[in-house]
């Protein structure tokens, strides 16, 4: 059944990402966006890019500015759109008012729409009063029949008006690719405003009209329009247009399973870009927001998300957005980056720092210190911050291990700067079997009483990497001046 609905008629598969612009992108759109995406590339269709501003209140143009950065960065692409053309153009909504217009007027003379003059003040009265009677709220229909006669005068006299939509009572019944048979019973909606002016429609209004003349075959969209569907599905019946198919994506839940907000923590897909999140980490994330392969498989790049990617498998049930997930799957992609990518990718989080005082070859070795310890690119400046700055700030307690006094903290450091001084070779390994030996030496205990005083003298921090690979990255000269400083701050 669903395989039909996928092959529907045979058409072309064509399907549209349609962000409205009043804010960054989400990261719940991003992934109706990817879904789209993974479902056109599946099964061979196109993909249109239509910018839904017809609240132009609230759309900005830079808002279409970051969706196109942000998507283009994810690595999703589009066939057709504001930025590439197309044959169904313009593609931003705010240019085809004309375009609506001519089909709202084509509803208002089959008597399909009508014009209504209720004040605002009324019709709230009568929302509470409905509401107190237990009932649910909607439009009484109180302008539905109004005569020729009455419109005129009331648009002689300017009063305020808007477009509604006729709603006949009927079961609206449809197949959902996810959600599987779906109904909706439409005495509950009452006439619903498609426009505030002829120059002025409104979502489900555009919406519909766009659908058909872009000849979008299927609509995969998050499940918070589901009961715009049934609303859309009679408009297309009113202007005579083709089905379309729906696929209606999971909601987007907490940890707590409570439904996921716009205002809840990061989530615009820049914050994450900003904050250190690799494209392929967040791809594969939002991925398995609703579909999983029916295995225990969790890492997918987007070329292996095309091939596996099926729409019988995106589940019914909410999508638990679980952001350990993300930190996992970030840590992942960039434990496979080479050196030179990683430290490239690394490089804009040192920009405080004078990162050029090192050779690029060393600035590698300083982030592949580090790449274990990298849930996302912006921790590497706190971690590595102490190889860009001169003097290092922290507490001489640190130095300090176990119950090290400052003098014993002391003679450990004159061991060290002794042993680094004449030390012939000053690479990681040479400097680790050399300290190894001489902690030994210097207390058979614990080596921890030769090297714990020297790492934090040389990184001023109680966690870091091993003072090896620190001080080969420093040199000798950075080193002992380093253990010298840290000698100065005890008694
Ligand atoms: N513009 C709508 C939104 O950003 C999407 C509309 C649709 O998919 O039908 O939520």
């Amino acid at each position: 059944m669903l395989k039909k609905l996928i092959k529907f008629k045979n058409k072309e598969i064509r399907v549209r990402f349609a962000p409205s612009p009043t804010g960054p992108l989400h990261i719940g759109n991003a992934r109706t966006l990817l879904f789209n995406y993974l479902f056109a590339k599946k099964y061979g269709g196109q993909i249109v890019l239509r910018i839904e501003d017809t609240d132009t209140q609230r759309s900005e143009l830079r808002w279409i500015q970051e969706i196109i950065d942000e998507l283009t960065w994810l690595g999703i692409e589009w066939d057709e759109g504001p930025d590439v053309g197309g044959k169904f153009g313009p593609y931003k909504q705010s240019q085809r008012l004309d375009i609506y217009k001519g089909y709202l007027e084509k509803l208002l003379q089959e008597k399909k729409a009508y014009y209504c003059f209720c004040l605002p003040e009324d019709l709230e009265a009568k929302r509470q009063d409905q509401q107190s009677r237990g009932l649910a709220p909607k439009y009484d229909g109180m302008c539905r029949d109004l005569l020729q006669k009455t419109i005129d005068q009331n648009f002689a006299k300017d009063t305020p008006s808007v477009i509604r939509f006729k709603i006949h009572e009927k079961k609206v019944k449809f197949t959902d690719l996810i959600r599987q048979e779906v109904e909706f019973d439409t005495s509950l909606m009452g006439d619903i405003i498609i426009a505030k002016t002829l120059n002025e429609p409104l979502y489900n209004f555009a919406v519909v009209v766009d659908d058909f003349l872009m000849h979008i075959s299927h609509v995969v969209r998050g499940e918070d329009h589901i009961s715009n569907t049934p609303r859309q599905i009679l408009l297309q019946e009113a202007l005579g247009f083709d089905k379309v198919i729906y696929a209606h994506l999971p909601l987007l839940l907490n940890p707590d399973k409570s439904k996921m907000s716009k205002r809840a923590g990061d989530v615009a897909v820049s914050d994450y870009h900003k904050n250190g999140y690799l494209s392929e980490a967040l791809i594969n994330f939002m991925a398995l927001l609703g579909w999983n392969p029916g295995t225990d498989k969790d890492i997918f790049t987007l070329s292996q998300l095309v091939k596996e990617f099926s729409i019988e498998k995106v589940q019914k049930s909410g999508a638990v957005f679980n952001l350990q997930k993300l930190d996992y799957l970030n840590g992942y992609y960039i434990r496979e980056k080479s050196p030179s990518s990683l430290t490239k990718l690394c490089l804009p989080y040192l920009a405080e720092f004078n990162a050029q005082q090192y050779s690029p070859k060393t600035l590698e070795k300083i982030i592949e210190a580090y790449k274990a310890r990298l849930k996302k690119l912006s921790d590497i400046k706190d971690l590595t911050d102490f190889f860009f700055v001169e003097k290092l700030q922290y507490d001489k307690k640190i130095l300090a291990w176990k119950e090290m006094g400052d003098r014993e903290v002391k003679a450990s450091l004159d061991h060290s700067a002794k042993t680094l001084s004449v030390a012939k070779k000053f690479d990681k390994k040479s400097l680790e079997e050399l300290l190894v030996a001489e902690a030994q030496k210097f207390n058979s205990k614990n080596r921890g009483y030769l090297l714990w005083p020297l790492r934090v003298a040389l990184s001023g921090k109680e966690a870091s990497a091993s003072p090896f690979e620190i001080a080969e990255i420093l040199g000798r000269e950075k080193t002992l001046q380093r253990i010298s400083d840290a000698m100065s701050k005890l008694s």
